[in-house]
């Protein structure tokens, strides 16, 4: 390779502990929930105010406290068992992936996406899309695939969610300093900043690397944040999904086209290139272009292209799906066109999508058609995609259009509850997670003390009710707060009642309300003197979409209301930390999207294989999940032509089941020990059946052997009929 990223040489470290430095730099940290302590054991305030930033932190820490740490034996035997446990990673004599595929290891993998939600820290995701691409990354790393990532240095990150008294949305974003984040500037052989360029209407837009280790696999972020650039340019890679087409549109060429030339630059040569939604679809052009400059016509460049492509998407909603206005395209392309040969028609026709409306430049149908493997999400996802997208296959019925599926997963060790994973560890054998995809070894899950497994679940909702008082008193403290926006931030919870979760994003389709259709029936059920509910959500809308700040207004209107008791709460910034806290501290996860709306999801399934019952529609990855005695399914398995008819049956579902089963079954102890049996026996189903089949583990493996691995041997048949190309 002909570059370094290197890490600066900014702390100055008693020497004993000076590994912490390079621990820093590498997010494997975030995924060993023992090595985290490293850090917060020194100084668990700082640790705190820090945001969990162990770079911020290490900057920050008082040297007495680091002198402590040397000087305390139990802590200098931990952090040599940490570290030596981060060098075997680091170094394995062998990985998964090297015994499985010995042969392949010079075969990379090229991973495209917008967003990555690998720690609170990092703020380049907006939310599921992003923590999927993290946590894929994450998994690539642990099963040892030859694996590269390519993402945008947001300067201002995703925004910071704020709620008013009245319950409006208020967005802050704040610039992120590349000092305070681990990521360090990639340079060359002489040391000078790597750069590349691409071209946009009348200019070039300079972009400068940044490299994040995510243990083994590297991340590179593209940041046009440069003196060399206009203030206009500047801004190009500062916020994640504008609104502004202009800008969009120039972010996708950045990703697709700078996306190749960073990786090249570099001197990485992949022979898989994953496009993670539409958004990065643009490096098909570039691919093309590169090989029509070494002497192959468009047709042949298309071909080969085609092969190595893979193609995941991600949303049966249209206004997820980006498409462009064929003037936009013009005006961003009349310049690319004769460099492939074409002219503006046969240009459009790589991507023409027709809508009601008139003609539409459509990033995942660019995808698709230059893709040799495509996927969507979950099953029922798959029938969507095949639907939405069978206009690509004209001749073809919808079920052998060639989109096939495979159902999302989550990381286990980034989602998994520290105590939850130790007790795993003493009934699982101490390898389990190594096996995190095998049924076999979650089936040992039986075999945990009922009273053991209890207590965890109640330490984790202690856990989560002081934490969400602590940041209650955080910002009463600011001054800046009517004292109701206290109670709406769940201080009156109490952590020994049923408590219901429901985080997501705040887009209709998920609708949010639901739970509060009917709001008498609502507080009856919370407010039942011997069997209280109370429900806690959280979740940012698009800050340009009114109608998703107006769904939130609605709950934080009822969470308000004095009838509620202050047993309704919503907390405000909903990210990968609150998350964290949620899907393993409360003891229901609510999911509610108007079916077959939810491509997959992936909270639940954080939530199920921390043993919390998911009470959802029977949508996205859910409908594979639920057995009858995991959790609880909102409504039938079927679809609706009516979605008022659908959203009364859901609600009636909804209700009806909360006050005949979860909350008697939840209040229902044996008389013997006093512990809900009943409802630790569902917990125990739940992980046992959520954890293997809903691990990335069981995802990366699939990806790689029915998406990647065709490519990396050399074995992808030839369509025998490809898309109108
Ligand atoms: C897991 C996660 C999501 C995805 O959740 P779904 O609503 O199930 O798609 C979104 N945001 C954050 C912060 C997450 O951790």
């Amino acid at each position: 390779m002909n570059f370094r990223a290197q890490i600066p040489n900014s702390f100055s470290l008693p020497r004993r502990i000076h590994g912490l430095a390079n621990l820093a730099y590498n997010l494997w940290w975030t995924w060993n929930v023992d090595a985290q302590r490293l850090f917060s054991r020194i100084d668990p305030e700082l640790w705190e105010q820090t945001y969990h930033n162990p770079i911020k932190f290490l900057r920050q820490v008082p040297r007495p406290r680091l002198n402590a740490a040397t000087n305390n034996r139990y802590y200098l035997e931990f952090y040599d068992r940490m570290l030596r446990l981060f060098d075997q990673y680091m170094q394995p004599e062998q990985t998964w992936f090297s015994s499985a595929h010995p042969e392949l290891g010079d075969k990379l993998i090229a991973y495209f996406s917008m967003e990555f939600g690998l720690h609170e820290t990092l703020p380049i995701y907006a939310g599921g899309l992003g923590v999927l691409s993290g946590d894929h990354a994450k998994e690539a790393s642990d099963l040892g695939l030859p694996f590269v990532a390519a993402g945008f240095f947001y300067t201002e990150g995703y925004f910071t969610q704020y709620i008013s008294d009245d319950g409006w949305q208020e967005a802050e974003y704040n610039v992120q300093k590349f000092e305070d984040l681990p990521v360090t500037p990639v340079v060359d052989s002489d040391g000078m900043p790597m750069m590349i360029s691409v071209e946009l209407p009348g200019r070039e837009v300079k972009l400068r690397l940044w490299e994040v280790r995510v243990g083994r696999v590297p991340l590179y972020l593209l940041d046009a944040n440069l003196e060399q650039n206009s203030p206009q340019d500047r801004a190009l890679t500062a916020r994640l999904y504008s609104s502004d087409l202009d800008l969009r549109v120039s972010q996708e060429i950045l990703l697709g086209i700078g996306g190749v030339r960073a990786l090249r630059k570099m001197g990485y040569e992949p022979v898989v290139w994953h496009m993670n939604e539409g958004h990065s679809a643009f490096m098909v052009l570039e691919r093309i272009r590169e090989l029509m400059a070494d002497g192959m016509t468009f047709e042949v460049a298309a071909q080969t292209v085609r092969e190595g492509n893979v193609f995941t998407t991600h949303t049966p909603v249209p206004a997820g799906n980006d498409e462009f206005p064929l003037w936009l395209v013009e005006k961003y392309f009349s310049h690319i066109w004769p460099q492939l040969g074409l002219d503006r028609d046969k240009f459009i026709d790589l991507a023409r999508h027709t809508v009601s409306w008139g003609e539409m430049f459509s990033m995942p149908a660019l995808a698709l058609s230059f893709s040799a493997a495509r996927n969507a999400v979950s099953e029922l996802h798959g029938q969507e995609a095949r639907k939405m997208w069978a206009y690509l296959w004209p001749g073809r019925t919808e079920e052998e259009v060639p989109i096939t599926h495979i159902t999302n997963g989550v990381h286990v060790g980034t989602w998994l509850a520290r105590r939850l994973r130790h007790l795993f560890d003493r009934y699982l054998g101490a390898e389990w997670m190594e096996h995190a995809d095998d049924p076999d070894v979650w089936e040992l899950v039986n075999n945990i003390p009922d009273d053991q497994i209890w207590e965890v679940r109640l330490h984790l909702k202690r856990k989560l009710t002081v934490y969400m008082r602590e940041r209650a008193r955080q910002r009463w403290k600011s001054g800046s707060w009517h004292p109701i926006q206290a109670v709406a931030a769940g201080v009156l919870l109490n952590p020994y009642t049923l408590t219901i979760g429901f985080a997501r994003r705040f887009a209709p389709y998920k609708r949010a309300n639901l739970l509060l259709t009917d709001i008498d029936r609502l507080l009856k059920i919370l407010n039942n003197p011997e069997r209280p509910v109370q429900v806690i959500f959280a979740g940012k809308s698009h800050p340009d979409h009114e109608g998703g700040k107006m769904l939130i207004q609605e709950a934080y209107r009822a969470v308000k209301k004095p009838e509620s008791g202050g047993r309704l709460a919503f907390l405000e910034d909903y990210d990968m930390n609150l998350a964290r806290y949620l899907v393993q501290g409360v003891d229901v996860w609510l999911n509610t999207p108007r079916r077959p709306n939810e491509a997959s999801g992936t909270s639940g399934q954080k939530a199920g294989m921390n043993g919390v019952l998911n009470f959802s529609v029977l949508d996205g990855w859910w409908r594979e999940g639920y057995n009858g005695k995991n959790g609880w399914a909102i409504g039938e398995d079927l679809d609706y032509a009516d979605p008022e008819v659908q959203d009364m049956a859901d609600a009636k579902s909804l209700y009806d089941q909360l006050e005949n089963e979860i909350v008697p079954l939840f209040y229902q102890t044996r008389s013997s020990d006093g512990l809900p049996g009943e409802w630790i026996m569902r917990m125990k189903e739940s992980i046992r059946t959520i954890g293997p089949q809903f691990s990335m583990r069981r995802m990366v493996k699939e990806y790689l052997e029915r998406l990647y691995l065709p490519e990396m041997k050399g074995e992808r048949p030839e369509e025998s009929e490809s898309a109108r190309h």
